[in-house]
């Protein structure tokens, strides 16, 4: 189910934040075969079951589903990618979004 998520090595440099929590997501490797694992990010919150995938973006992974693709999700313009909330500025209620390509500058500011 999970794989989804992502079957390639993703980075583990950057610092999702939940886009429900605005927590900092943790990374985790979850074996999924002898050969391979799943790669993704997870809200800290323990009743949150968010999680950043770098091909779906956020979700809400269930049992036997596929991922449901959060509509509004920023997709970065050059690379087609996720994005993910980098930062959020509680003052002015603001989010940016990030790629998760290496190098890549593209932000997304929502409000
Ligand atoms: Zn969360
Ligand atoms: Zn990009």
């Amino acid at each position: 189910m999970l794989w989804v998520l992502n079957s390639l090595r993703m980075r583990t440099d950057i610092l999702p934040l939940c886009d429900q929590h605005f927590r900092t997501m943790e990374f985790v490797l979850a074996p999924y075969s002898a050969d391979r694992s799943i790669e993704f990010f997870r809200c800290t919150d323990k009743f949150c079951h968010r999680c950043f995938g770098e091909r779906v973006g956020y979700t809400t992974p269930k049992r036997e589903d596929v991922p449901v693709l959060t509509p509004n999700q920023p997709v970065c313009d050059r690379h087609g990618r996720p994005m993910f909330i980098i930062s959020l500025d509680r003052q002015r209620n603001q989010v940016t979004y990030a790629c998760s390509e290496a190098d890549c500058t593209e932000r997304v500011i929502r409000t």
